[in-house]
């Protein structure tokens, strides 16, 4: 492609959705009504909606199209014979068991793995995957590198893991480790990617103890572009075969396909052993549906097929990592500290280090979420104490970037937002819970401004 600085949008618009645009007075009693839990609002009273990239996503015409070609036949339905096939030839795994989403796959085949005592190792656990561990009785290790806690280190793959706590791990629970678990992106950590190099060393280890691989494919594909971008062995390659490469390490697969499947639900379990793909299915069947539509409708096994090619375009790739590399550049223009270097799927404001005059139990980064609704009808999420309580390692806000939804005229205003919350950062104030559920607090607690 030529060399232009404007990336535009692969795309062009054929059907809208109308934006409504509210009133600082409405946005201040939204705020009021929902105890500053931006979890509480309406859509419509939403601007710009960074809450998260899962299902919010855009279908392309060839995935509405799709949709009409939908069998919905019990079982056998030639949608799950197109499912199936387009998993297999990205995976070249044998077995593909859909599921409504993720963590549906996480729960089946922890529940055939992992007992009391388990133990699994990740680079980094996303949160439903170390619940469903952790609900089977097992234990959910995170082996991050260790460039992955500093939050300024522009290393390119710090999503990768550190093989030599994976070694010592597997040494000392020999016998007790059902699976190696590799997050592509490492997403808890900002949506880092993980080498290639470092998935090969992965599977050296794994195969050395007899332990099988599997991978969280949420964001297979840009973790994919991330490769093709840093690693130099790969600048050439096409995204299909990065990807279909990191897939060969694998004995398995869990994975959203509210991500990087380009679609609104949906998700798979793919491995191929035989006898844990028998098990599974079983399993499915209990809770999830028949094997040939696993939880779905035979149009969302349609949809997925599409989305998981339509992915791996390398237009849409350069355009969505450039989004987020767009808003990051923005930050740093206007002195915003952001956790370096940005992610596939996010960026992420450092709310400790722009609003030091709060402490951490003045939850900074809600205050600063709620800062940026208040003055732009902006959405994001709080990913800091409110999220994690006293496990919280950075008081972050993040951005989340929906795929091929906005475009640069939305991001160009988000960074306009931020610029004028930044100018008057000094007047933001705390947050004190007042009401808080036992679990997962940051859905439903509700705050009161400190005077
Ligand atoms: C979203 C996500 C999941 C869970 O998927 P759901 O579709 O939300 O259930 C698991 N792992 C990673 C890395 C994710 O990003």
């Amino acid at each position: 492609m030529e060399d232009w600085n404007t990336i535009i949008e692969p795309f062009r618009i054929k059907a809208v959705e109308p934006l409504r645009f509210t009133t600082s007075s409405e946005r201040e009693e939204a705020l009021r009504r929902t105890g500053f839990n931006l979890f509480g609002l309406r859509s419509d009273e939403v601007l710009i909606d960074l809450l998260t990239d899962s299902g919010t996503g855009a279908m392309s015409a060839q995935q509405w199209a799709a949709l009409m070609r939908g069998d919905e036949s019990y079982s056998g339905s030639s949608s799950y014979e197109r499912f199936a096939k387009a998993v297999q030839g990205l995976t070249g795994l044998e077995h593909v068991i859909p599921v409504h989403q993720g963590r549906a796959a996480e729960r089946i085949l922890f529940a055939e793995t992992v007992s009391s005592g388990s133990v699994v190792p990740n680079n980094t656990h996303f949160d439903t995957t170390r619940a469903n561990i952790e609900h089977d009785g097992g234990i959910a290790l995170d082996l991050p590198c260790p460039e992955a806690t500093d939050t300024q280190s522009e290393a390119p793959f710090k999503g990768n893991m550190d093989i030599g706590a994976l070694e010592a791990v597997l040494e000392e629970h020999k016998g007790r480790v059902p699976m190696v678990f590799l997050t592509v992106t490492n997403n808890s950590i900002g949506g880092q990617p993980v080498s290639m190099r470092n998935l090969r060393a992965v599977r050296k280890v794994c195969d050395r103890h007899g332990v099988p691989l599997f991978l969280d494919a949420a964001r297979f594909a840009e973790n994919s572009w991330f490769i093709i971008q840093r690693e130099p062995e790969h600048s050439e390659s096409s995204p299909l075969d990065v990807a279909r490469e990191l897939f060969s390490y694998a004995d398995g697969v869990t994975m959203s396909a509210k991500k990087d499947g380009l679609a609104n639900i949906g998700g798979f379990l793919a491995v191929n052993d035989d006898e844990l793909a028998a098990r599974c299915s079983a399993l499915l069947i209990l809770t999830e549906g028949f094997p040939t539509y696993g939880g779905l409708a035979g149009r969302d096994l349609e949809a997925i097929a599409v989305g998981l090619q339509e992915v791996l375009e390398p237009d849409y790739l350069r355009y969505r990592v450039r989004t987020s590399e767009y808003l990051a550049d923005r930050c740093r223009e206007l002195n915003v500290p952001t956790v370096r270097p940005p992610g596939g799927h996010a960026v992420y404001l450092d709310a400790g280090a722009l609003l030091p005059h709060l402490s951490r139990n003045q939850f900074p980064a809600q205050a600063l979420a709620v800062e940026l609704y208040r003055v732009g009808g902006v959405r994001s999420v709080e990913v800091g104490s409110v999220m994690f309580g006293e496990a919280a390692q950075h008081e972050l806000v993040r951005l989340a970037l929906p795929r091929r939804v906005y475009t640069q005229s939305h991001i160009d205003y988000v960074g306009e937002v931020i610029a004028s919350v930044s100018e008057q950062r000094f007047a933001i104030s705390g947050f004190q819970i007042v009401h808080e559920p036992k679990y997962l607090r940051h859905f439903t607690a509700r705050f009161a401004p400190e005077a």
